[in-house]
């Protein structure tokens, strides 16, 4: 149609970025989705286009973001807490690159609105050191000391993507742990519900499963449509500021995995491994503010999203097995 708005996904072939496509096609905009890699778990023509771009360089960011109205940027290097421990400077160097070149062509070619997504990440080391912390505000990211330097470039590009306000209108989320079916749960890059899920799926009664850390750090997480959902709402909103998107429900990674095996019905027990790293001990998405601002919050439960979220890792594994 042509009054469609033209938007644009980039990290459109990864796991949030896909299911935002498709969230978006239901709302009517004509979407064009770029990444490195085609999606893996979707067919590619969920977008009306679909470009194989590295957004690293100034002209693929034009190319990607020519003729379009609004930009959701979610390409990002990115992985669980081993992979970003491990690979700061390819963590750094492609980050700062796709961020900044993603800005610069949205205001080369005329880009009305942006969304970034940030991550709670950059929230201080100081701020998230014991297992059952005060959930984090956004006002808490000052004075700034993130764990790693994934969120020491996600702070950074918070500030670039405001300080390309005066081109374009630009809204920041904080996702703090999303998670969800057709995502990575296997590789090294997947995240926590991912891993434990694929573990569990590959257990059988009685066998050790292995966890990083004694499983006692604690974290909250969100369902991918709750997110798809919330990043909409800030982006139709008139909101500047960045905004936590995450629940606020706080659990153990040792209590997520008995969840998981309730989920599969098996008995397994756990394996703690004391040497691999597990990030802060403890991390929470304080909502206020995302109450107050798009009179929303998260609701689907953790039990819902995992349930899926099994349901859909197991039947991977079934099908290569
Ligand atoms: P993902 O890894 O599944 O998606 C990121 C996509 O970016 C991938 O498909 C990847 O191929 C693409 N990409 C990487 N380098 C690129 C390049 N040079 N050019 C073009 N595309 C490139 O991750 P996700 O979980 O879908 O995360 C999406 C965004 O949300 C990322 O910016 C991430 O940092 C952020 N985020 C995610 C979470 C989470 O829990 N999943 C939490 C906080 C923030």
């Amino acid at each position: 149609m042509e009054n469609q708005k033209k938007v644009l996904v980039t990290g459109a072939g990864g796991f949030i970025g896909h299911h935002l496509v498709r969230f978006l096609k239901k709302q009517g905009y004509w979407v064009r989705g770029v990444d490195i890699k085609e999606p893996e778990y979707s067919p590619k023509n969920e977008a009306d286009e679909f470009l194989l771009l590295d957004l690293r360089f100034l002209e693929n960011c034009l190319k990607a973001t020519e003729g379009i109205e609004e930009v959701y940027a979610l390409a990002a290097n990115m992985g669980g807490i081993g992979f970003i421990t491990f690979h700061n400077a390819d963590v750094l160097y492609d980050n700062v690159c796709i961020n900044a070149n993603t800005a610069e062509a949205s205001k080369k070619n005329g880009v009305k609105r942006l969304f970034y997504s940030s991550s709670a990440c950059i929230y201080p080391t100081y701020k998230q050191e014991e297992t059952n912390l005060v959930a984090l505000k956004e006002s808490d990211a000052y004075p700034a000391d993130p764990d790693n330097e994934y969120g020491w470039e996600k702070l950074f590009s918070e500030r670039l993507y405001k300080s390309y306000g005066e081109f374009y209108q630009a809204r920041i989320a904080r996702f703090h742990n999303i998670f969800g079916p057709e995502g990575t749960y296997d590789g090294g890059r997947e995240k926590a519900p991912a891993a434990l899920a694929r573990k569990i799926a590959l257990a059988k009664d009685g066998d050790y499963v292995e966890i990083w850390g004694d499983g006692l750090q604690t974290r909250s997480f969100c369902y991918v449509d709750d997110c798809v959902e919330g990043v909409y709402k800030l982006m139709r909103s008139d909101f500047k500021e960045p905004l936590n998107i995450g629940s606020d429900r706080l659990i153990s990674i040792n209590d997520m995995l008995d969840m998981v095996a309730k989920i599969a019905g098996k008995k397994v027990n756990k394996k703690h491994l004391l040497d691999k790293p597990q990030g802060v001990r403890g991390r929470n998405s304080d909502n206020t503010l995302c109450k107050r601002v798009l009179n929303w919050e998260p609701k689907v439960s953790l039990e819902e999203g995992m349930e899926k979220t099994y349901k859909w890792i197991s039947e991977q594994i079934k099908g290569v097995q």
